[in-house]
């Protein structure tokens, strides 16, 4: 079985789907490996090292695709990716199911079977398969050197023979996997931290990480949906947050924000009064830009200055750290692709929670009840 990881053709993208590391162990498995030419290069792997490990190196993209059984990527396939798979073969990959649903309708007109990574449960079985905890974190930890580089304040407290700096105060909204790595980060800069998340189970993770968890009086208790997520709350619960939490975003020198709910907007949690209510040269990093934005202001991609304060909108935080990101990211897919083989060749047990939980398309059907939903299929 030929496994094939191409070269990631978004802009900006410099993640790879296979490193040498993962690949020592899709080989063990008896897995055959190839990459396209050149396609770990931004992530720190040159040809010849995936070459040591006795992965093919093709420079021949299509040819390569053509015979691929089973492709690894990083990003969700665009059109024309889609059209280079062979009919029949398997795609692993974030594929964006439950907010870009199109994408498993493609591939189940191109009879491509696909898994998508963002799906896979986060069940303790499947942890060294959660590529979203994987490149959350990193995001998280990105956030917080974003913010340090572009606030007009250091992080930590310094003591000169001018006076005494007083450490920066950085709040943390959404506390899942990127905003405790955020909160970790600041930390270990020196910072002053504050944390928020409507799920009261994280008050005790933020406590033992050194920031304060700020409480706020609304009733949260039924705030844990499935799967430990967050449920969407209210626009009436979310007004009320905005305004009891604008009075701590104005006191703060850095905001990150990671606040999201599964397949739904981001929460608007900062809106723009709050953001003129800020001291000039502070800075919000929100990393909910991809899926609308925390803050109102928020454009994705871009950088916002409004009344002084710059507001940031990252949407892809792990490929600035490719080298790291891809690593875990490969043995994220690495793992998974294992969990499905046995003897060499694919075998898909449907009752097992993991291959049914991330499997998105197969025999030309989108077969994920909830992407099938999202598309009003029945
Ligand atoms: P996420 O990216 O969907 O959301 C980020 C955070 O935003 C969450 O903590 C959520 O509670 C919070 N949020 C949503 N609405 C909010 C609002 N209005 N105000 C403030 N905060 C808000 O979540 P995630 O980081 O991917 O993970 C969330 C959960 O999944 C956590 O419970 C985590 O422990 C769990 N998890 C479990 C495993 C496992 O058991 N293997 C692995 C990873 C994550």
């Amino acid at each position: 079985m030929l496994v094939v990881a191409p070269k990631e053709t978004l802009p900006g993208e410099r993640r790879v789907a296979l490193v040498p590391d993962a690949a020592r162990a899709l080989k063990k498995a008896g897995l055959e490996l190839a990459v396209e030419a050149g396609a770990g290069f931004e992530a720190g792997v040159e040809d010849a090292a995936y070459e040591r490990d006795q992965v093919g190196v093709a420079t021949d993209r299509a040819a390569l695709l053509g015979k691929a059984d089973v492709v690894l990527k990083v990003q969700p396939p665009s059109e024309a990716e889609i059209a280079e798979l062979r009919r029949g073969a398997t795609l692993i990959a974030h594929l964006r199911p439950l907010d870009r649903p199109e994408i498993a309708a493609e591939l189940a007109a191109a009879g491509v079977t696909s898994f998508a990574m963002e799906l896979v449960p986060r069940i303790t079985r499947a942890q060294a398969m959660d590529a979203l905890s994987s490149q959350a974190s990193l995001a998280g930890y990105r956030a917080v050197l974003l913010a340090g580089l572009a606030m007009g304040k250091v992080m930590p407290m310094m003591t000169t023979a001018a006076g005494t700096i007083a450490a920066s105060r950085v709040l943390v909204i959404g506390a899942g996997v990127a905003g405790l790595q955020a909160i970790a980060t600041a930390r270990r800069l020196g910072a002053v931290i504050e944390a928020y998340d409507t799920r009261p189970a994280v008050k005790e993770q933020i406590e033992s990480l050194g920031a304060r968890f700020i409480e706020l009086p609304l009733d949260t208790r039924d705030a844990e949906g499935a799967g430990g997520y967050a449920k969407a709350q209210s626009e009436e619960f979310l007004a009320k947050q905005r305004e009891l939490l604008g009075a701590r975003v104005r006191l703060a020198d850095a905001v990150v924000t990671t606040a999201a709910v599964p397949g739904a907007r981001a929460p608007l949690l900062i809106d723009a009064d709050t953001v003129a209510g800020m001291k000039p040269g502070s800075v919000i990093v929100d990393l909910a830009a991809a899926t609308g934005g925390n803050c109102a202001l928020t454009r994705a991609d871009e950088r916002v200055v409004a009344h002084g304060v710059t507001i940031l909108g990252p949407t892809n935080l792990p490929a600035d750290v490719a080298v790291d990101a891809s690593r875990v990211y490969a043995r994220n897919l690495a793992t998974l692709l294992l969990h499905l083989v046995k003897d060499g060749a694919l075998v898909l047990d449907l009752d097992d929670e993991i291959t049914k939980g991330c499997l998105v398309t197969r025999d030309g059907q989108v077969v994920h009840p909830a992407i099938r939903a999202k598309l009003g299929l029945s």
